[in-house]
C-alpha cells in the first residue's frame, strides 16, 4: 500500500506512523515544502521515502495535513492527478470551505473529507507521535459524495488505529468546532497575552504559574500559522463564539464590581456540571 503524507508534522506524521505500525507492508512517501521538514521526518523513521507531487500518480491512498488555506490550493492539484481509484483524504480543522471548493472537482468521489479531533500544541515532524488517534472521534463530512469502496477503505483504517467516527455536514461541523475547539484556542492565546503584558517580567511568571496556569493557557503554544487561516475560514462561527463569550467575562465582571458572591458561586457551581458532561463522553 502507497501512502502520500503532504504535510508531515504532527498530524501527518502522527498518522504516517500509525499506519506503519498497523500495516507493516505499507510504504510511506513524505511530500511538504519545507525540505528541512523532509530530512527530519526521515530520520526519525516517519517516512520511508521524500516524494513529490510527480509521484502521486502511484499512490493508493493521500493524506493531505497541511494549514486549511493551503488544502484549497492543494487538495484540487492533488485530485488531478491522481488514479481514479486513489482514496484522497484532508484532515483539516475547518470543513465549510473545503468541501465547496471540491464541489464540482471531476473527482470529488476519490475525496473524503475528515477532522480527526486529537493534537497537541506542538507541531512539525518532531511533535509527531504514535497512537494519537486512539479512542478519539473523527468527524466525516459529507460522506455521501466519495464513492462508497474508498469510504470503506477509509473507515478500515480509522477503525484500525481506534478511532470512532461522526458523520455531520461541513457547516455544522464548523459551527460546533467553533465552540469546543476555536474559542479555547483563542481564550488560551489571549490569556497567556494578557498575563505576558502584566507582568514583564517573565521569570516571575514561571515561578508563580501553577498547574492550573499552565494547563489553561497549553493551547497558547499553538502555531499561528496554523491557526490563522483556521480562524479566518470560520471567521462568521467564531465571532459568534466570541459573543456569547464576551458576555460571560463582562457579566461576571459587573458581579464582581456588585459584590454579588453568592451569584458568582451559583454561576461557577453550574459550571461544575461540565465534569459530567466531559466524562459521559469518554
Ligand atoms: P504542522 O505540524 O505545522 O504540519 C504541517 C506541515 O505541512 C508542516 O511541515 C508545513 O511546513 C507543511 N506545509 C505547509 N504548507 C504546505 C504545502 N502547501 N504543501 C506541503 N506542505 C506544507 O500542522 P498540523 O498540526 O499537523 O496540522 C495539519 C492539519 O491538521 C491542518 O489542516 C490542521 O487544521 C489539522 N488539524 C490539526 C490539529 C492540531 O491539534 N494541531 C488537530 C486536528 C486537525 P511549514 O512548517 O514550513 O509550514
Amino acid at each position: 500500500m502507497n501512502v502520500f503524507i503532504i504535510g508531515i508534522g504532527l498530524i501527518g506524521g502522527s498518522m504516517a506512523l500509525d499506519i506503519q505500525e498497523k500495516y507493516p507492508k505499507a510504504k510511506i512517501y513524505g511530500i511538504d515544502t519545507k525540505e528541512a521538514h523532509l530530512d527530519e521526518a526521515l530520520k526519525l523513521g516517519v517516512i520511508h521515502q521524500k516524494s513529490s507531487f510527480k509521484e502521486l500518480d502511484k499512490a493508493e491512498i493521500v493524506i493531505v495535513s497541511i494549514p486549511v488555506d493551503a488544502q484549497i490550493e492543494v487538495l484540487p492539484k492533488v485530485l488531478n492527478i491522481v488514479n481514479d481509484d486513489t482514496l484522497v483524504m484532508d484532515v483539516g480543522s475547518t470543513k465549510e470551505l473545503i468541501c465547496k471548493t471540491l464541489e464540482k472537482h471531476p473527482k470529488r468521489r476519490n475525496f473524503l473529507a475528515t477532522h480527526p479531533i486529537a493534537g497537541t500544541e506542538f507541531s512539525g515532524p518532531s511533535a509527531a507521535i504514535k497512537g494519537l488517534f486512539k479512542d478519539k472521534t473523527n468527524i466525516i463530512c459529507e460522506v455521501e459524495k466519495t464513492a462508497f469502496q474508498l469510504q470503506e477503505k477509509a473507515l478500515g483504517i480509522f477503525a484500525t488505529l481506534g478511532m470512532r467516527i461522526r458523520y455531520m455536514d461541513a457547516h455544522s461541523h464548523d459551527k460546533h468546532i467553533a465552540y469546543v475547539s476555536h474559542l479555547s484556542h483563542i481564550s488560551s492565546f489571549m490569556l497567556g497575552k494578557t498575563v505576558i503584558e502584566k507582568e514583564q517580567n517573565e521569570r516571575d511568571i514561571f515561578d508563580m504559574a501553577g498547574s492550573g496556569f499552565e494547563s489553561t493557557v497549553r493551547l497558547a503554544k499553538s502555531s499561528p500559522a496554523m491557526w490563522t487561516p483556521i480562524f479566518e475560514q470560520n471567521k462568521e462561527n467564531v465571532i459568534e463564539t466570541l459573543e456569547k463569550y464576551i458576555n460571560n467575562l463582562e457579566e461576571f465582571k459587573s458581579l464582581m464590581q456588585q459584590d454579588k458572591f453568592s451569584e458568582i458561586f451559583q454561576k461557577m457551581k453550574s459550571t461544575n456540571h461540565i465534569k459530567q458532561i466531559l466524562n459521559g463522553i469518554k
